[in-house]
């Protein structure tokens, strides 16, 4: 077994990773590559937890804005989220993976219910676990739900999966040629300059919890197994004061 920085990982995915080129719904070739990274992850020995989101079906705040009863449309967003989990199960078990999918809100017939102590013994038994649902309570985000779940099994901390955007910028990249790259940030710096990193609830929550978040590409590939390795990939986001770019740690000085 390969000597890993991060043994027990939870890996966030982002519904949008899914859609790929077309943006809405699941693209098999996106969720085929996604196994194989984890895949990847597995045959370096690590334990895999994967929270899901589920914006390629459905955003609460999208369908509120137009008119809907908010509760009622979180949860769709939390159904949004299981549909998911079971594309990526299945992806994954073509590639020879053991998983189990668990639930916030209770399928009995398509998945697990998620008990925090089965979800343990899952990871220890080598199986890769997706929870799906959220935190299965409206007015949260799957971002949440992923800070939640990291510290509730204990791990080592959350790889946040980007879509073809390689860690954390001063500005959005696509958009900004001058935005410059965070190697590291502290939670607080992440909080007060309003970077683009998780919802501000997920991200309070990790500084309480003291959880390291490494912000990275999905779709640079084998980034997440060199990130157990311990190489240096993304943006890491700790307790610790920014070691970033000299111009971005100039700037960060106003903090
Ligand atoms: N959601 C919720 N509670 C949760 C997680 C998610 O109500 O604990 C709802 C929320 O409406 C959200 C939707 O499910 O917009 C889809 O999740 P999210 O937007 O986090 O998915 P992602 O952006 O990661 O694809």
């Amino acid at each position: 077994m390969a000597d890993l920085k991060y043994r027990r990982v939870l890996l966030k995915l982002s519904g949008e990773a899914l859609a790929g080129e077309r943006g809405f719904g699941v693209d098999a070739g996106v969720v085929q590559y996604i196994a194989r990274e984890i895949e990847e992850m597995r045959e370096l020995g690590a334990e895999v937890a994967v929270v899901i989101g589920g914006g390629n079906f459905w955003r609460g705040g999208a369908a509120i804005a137009q008119g809907m009863d908010a509760p009622q449309a979180h949860y769709a967003g939390m159904l949004a989220t299981i549909i998911n989990a079971l594309a990526l199960q299945d992806a994954l078990e073509q590639h020879g993976l053991h998983t189990r999918a668990m639930t916030a809100i209770q399928m009995n017939e398509v998945a697990e219910p998620y008990i925090r102590r089965r979800a343990i013994r899952h990871l220890e038994k080598g199986r890769v676990v997706l929870l799906a649902a959220g935190t299965g309570n409206p007015y949260f985000t799957t971002d949440t739900a992923a800070a939640l779940r990291a510290a509730e099994l204990g791990a080592d901390a959350i790889l946040m999966a980007k879509n073809r955007v390689d860690g954390v910028y001063s500005a959005d990249p696509r958009h900004n040629p001058t935005a410059v790259k965070f190697d590291q940030l502290s939670y607080l710096e992440a909080i007060n300059r309003g970077l683009q990193v998780m919802d501000s609830t997920a991200l309070t929550f990790c500084m309480d919890n003291n959880l390291p978040i490494i912000v990275f590409d999905l779709f640079t590939p084998g980034n997440a197994a060199r990130i157990l390795r311990g190489d240096h990939v993304g943006t890491l986001i700790t307790g610790e004061s920014a070691t970033a770019t000299p111009a971005a740690a100039t700037d960060l000085t106003g903090c």
